[in-house]
């Protein structure tokens, strides 16, 4: 029987009540935000299928991929984050059968605190249970309001839990510690906190001070006194939950001072972190290989010894010229990574596989248009909060899953 509600993956909130109806021969998506419409609508650009920037058929391109992999020594297969799980699982195995290096995108954003969270090390939550209890939410560098658009509204702040049955205008208490006034500042503006760039770990600790009973020692024209009041309200939390985003990522060299200010909320109350993943699967990435190796990302298959570290992230194996050959996956690398890192894909054979033609594409030797998992195919993912979602297909589409185009490579190799 054809499922009712469909799952948006447009971000990793996954919405799984999307509606499509047909009216005067138009189909309304409804519930899905303006930015999961755009995504379930199409691609503005379509890949196309190509070898030497020549059309080709799938096939050819498929022959081509598996011929420039089978020739290269330390080929690098990067992306992944909107890709199904089973194309996750069939793209490591690749990695496995080609000596490669494997990464993805949570190697220069939410990895650090992924990774905490699956080593235990750090207390997480599941969305569910942000609806239900969460009574103090801190939005530490991220503005929801435009990157998950439905986070606010369908989660943390406005809706009715369990236990939080007056919503937002008694139950809840939204903070926000930003470097500018977000839209999700302006939406929290009684407990706006804004700190200069990079002192996002001097508040941290500053915080922790304040928790443990100490003066605060703050240096960028706040008055202690602010930072104690808000201590106070973190004690009085029943559930409360922090969402890190990539302001707070990028500014600080490691958790190390979140780790601790939550080691020191813990000891009051019941505090968690929960990291703003913003492609849909790129969680279901990091599960994936840490089942399989242990760690999350910056995997090097190379010489059939799985071996782990900085040195094997897309950064340094691309700044150091160390792989001879890129296969890029539901990625833009050239469009997310300092562009001269990202410029010497331009001197190896680069293959591209995604919906949409992208900056990566354009320079790409190999493209190879794939269908958009939970729209033109079905497919599993890991939504934000670790939970496992079942994904539909919405519309008919002739072009190939990634889990079937990397299993015809596998074969063609
Ligand atoms: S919030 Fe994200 S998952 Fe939900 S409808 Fe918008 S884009 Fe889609």
């Amino acid at each position: 029987m054809e499922r009712e509600y469909h799952v948006c993956t447009g971000c990793a909130l996954l919405c799984d009540d999307i509606k499509l109806r047909e009216e005067e021969n138009k189909t309304i998506i409804d519930s899905a935000c303006r930015k999961g419409v755009a995504w379930i609508k199409n691609c503005q650009h379509p890949l196309r299928c190509t070898v030497d920037a020549k059309d080709a058929t799938p096939q050819a391109a498929i022959d081509k991929t598996a011929e420039i992999l089978k020739s290269a020594k330390n080929p690098l297969i990067f992306g992944m984050g909107n890709s199904s799980l089973k194309a996750q699982e069939k793209a490591i195995e690749l990695a496995k059968k080609t000596n490669a290096c494997i990464d993805d995108t949570s190697s220069f954003c939410q990895g650090p605190f992924v990774e905490a969270i699956l080593n235990d090390k750090i207390k997480s939550c599941t969305l569910g249970e942000v609806k239900d209890k969460a009574d103090v939410l801190i939005f530490w560098g991220c503005d929801p309001s435009n990157s998950h658009p439905r986070h606010l509204s369908k989660y943390s702040y406005f809706p009715r839990g369990k236990m939080r049955q007056r919503g937002w205008e008694e139950d809840r208490t939204a903070i926000v510690i930003d470097v500018r006034k977000s839209d999700t500042a302006i939406i929290c503006e009684d407990n706006f906190y804004q700190i200069p760039p990079k002192s996002d770990a001097e508040f941290a600790r500053a915080l922790t001070d304040a928790l443990s009973g100490k003066v605060p020692k703050v240096t960028f024209g706040m008055k202690p006194k602010e930072i104690l009041e808000l201590a106070n309200l973190l004690k009085k939390a029943e559930f409360g939950v922090i969402f890190a985003g990539l302001g707070l990522v990028y500014s600080i060299p490691e958790i190390s001072p979140l780790e601790k200010l939550l080691e020191v909320l813990n000891k009051k109350t019941d505090f968690h972190l929960m990291p703003m993943v913003g492609q849909y699967n790129m969680c279901g990435f990091n599960h994936t290989l840490f089942d399989q190796t242990g760690y999350i990302n910056r995997v090097s298959f190379e010489g059939k010894n799985t071996a782990h570290g900085p040195q094997y992230s897309v950064v340094e194996v691309l700044k150091e010229k160390r792989v001879d050959a890129a296969l890029i996956i539901g990625s833009d690398p050239l469009s997310s990574l300092p562009g001269s890192i990202a410029a010497n894909l331009k001197e190896i054979p680069t293959i591209v596989i995604d919906p949409c033609k992208t900056f990566t594409s354009q320079i790409a030797n190999v493209t190879i248009p794939s269908a958009v998992t939970g729209v033109e195919c079905k497919g599993k993912a890991i939504r934000m909060d670790g939970v496992k979602v079942e994904l539909t297909q919405m519309r008919k589409s002739d072009k190939m899953a990634d889990a079937d185009i990397i299993e015809k490579i596998m074969e063609a190799i």
